[in-house]
């Protein structure tokens, strides 16, 4: 009988992905559909990055790179690492990816055996979950809340560490949270991972640059979880490069070359122009696209002013990405022009038909009573589509 594989049938659609075709759908039926559901910056990438691409095409880089990315790329990416983020890599310890999505992909089907477990604080992003699953292994959540500022504490961590545990995995600045680990934060959470030292922390760090607070801090930046840590990163949230795919890994040597050995056979790397187009990008100094992280910083301080006109959403104050994600546990049981309100799903389906405004549901991110909203659009569009969700629900 024709099947697809029981693997699979564990595994839900990408609801950020499906909320964004959904959109499309209504646009091209004409609907004037405001989309805060995708985490994808409005801004066009820095002229200079697409000139190298434009230049890589002229120079004739339409072939295959060595598997990890080119050498250039990943001297490149070793250059960033140590100047953002005190990390000493090599370029056999990088492996660039088509997107940090392929990394996360990469790292979980090297590493988990059926039954492993993977450590993931809630709320998380969505594909953590599911391609633990895709693993055949098992995710184990931490359940955090606005009142932590849905941080995780060393207790928790500590509880949560078993001996089957063999990943731990979180983002900071967090999708969908907008939360960001302090230095100090970050090293009392280094203190529980030396005692155990078979666990293998992913920093995923895609938002590293949209972060509003004090200096960033990787956690693989700690000496004594430098061997234990992944940190894994990418080109399209900070440099507006969503499509063009590639992301990447700072590993131990031997977790680099099992990716590049998984990479090897599912896609043989990935894009050339792009390998060329995003050596430029790291190799610029960060400043260079301060104007986009102030630009989003102000959205958010907007956002959060917007919203607290609407009654019933309550939010922590995000310091990075471009995400809030309100708890609107408060609003369900009532009804709105005859639609009755039970869960997160109901108001984004709510939201989408009624005010044509695109959001994400909470439960895909672990968390049932929250909405994700996605800042990563003008301030003008993000005033239209408060005013929209306000009319609709006061
Ligand atoms: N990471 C972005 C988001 O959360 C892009 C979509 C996805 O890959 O999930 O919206």
């Amino acid at each position: 009988m024709q099947s697809i594989s029981r693997r699979l049938q564990k595994i839900n659609y990408s609801q950020t992905l499906a909320m964004s075709a959904k959109t499309r759908a209504l646009k091209a039926k004409g609907l004037d559909v405001i989309s805060l559901n995708i985490g994808e910056p409005d801004f066009s990438p820095p002229s200079y990055i697409l000139e190298a691409a434009k230049k890589a095409v002229d120079q004739g880089h339409h072939y295959y790179t060595p598997v990890s990315g080119s050498l250039e790329l990943r001297e490149a990416v070793c250059e960033k690492f140590l100047r953002d983020n005190l990390l000493h890599y090599n370029p056999s310890q990088i492996v660039v990816s088509a997107g940090s999505k392929q990394s996360i992909s990469n790292l979980f089907l090297s590493l988990l055996n059926p039954g492993d477990k993977v450590i993931i604080p809630s709320p998380f992003w969505v594909s953590y979950y599911e391609m633990v699953n895709l693993c055949e292994a098992l995710p184990v959540i931490i359940h955090t809340s606005i009142s932590t500022d849905f941080k995780i504490t060393p207790e928790q961590l500590e509880e949560a560490i078993t001996p089957d545990v063999k990943i731990f995995i979180f983002s900071s600045p967090c999708n969908p949270t907008g939360s960001v680990y302090s230095s100090e934060e970050l090293k009392c959470l280094t203190k529980v991972f030396v005692k155990h030292p078979d666990v293998i922390i992913i920093s995923d760090e895609i938002y590293e640059y949209i972060n509003y607070s004090e200096k960033y801090t990787s956690i693989g930046s700690f000496p004594d979880v430098y061997e234990q840590t992944v940190t894994l990163n990418g080109i399209s949230k900070t440099f507006a490069m969503t499509g063009w795919r590639i992301g990447f890994i700072g590993a131990p040597l031997w977790i680099a070359k099992t990716c590049e050995k998984v990479q090897g056979q599912t896609s043989s790397g990935t894009n050339s122009i792009a390998q060329q187009a995003a050596i430029i990008a790291l190799k610029s100094h960060p400043n260079r696209i301060a104007y986009m992280i102030e630009a989003f910083r102000k959205r958010r301080d907007l956002v959060l002013d917007m919203m607290k006109e609407i009654p019933g959403f309550k939010s922590n104050e995000p310091v990075g990405s471009f995400y809030i994600f309100p708890n609107i546990a408060e609003i369900f049981g009532n009804t709105f022009l005859g639609v009755k309100i039970s869960n997160a799903y109901d108001l984004s389906m709510f939201l989408l038909e009624k005010a044509q405004v695109a959001t994400v549901a909470g439960s895909s991110f672990g968390a049932e009573s929250n909405l994700r909203i996605s800042y990563a659009s003008s301030e003008e569009t993000l005033k239209e589509a408060f005013k929209r969700i306000k009319r609709m629900l006061l």
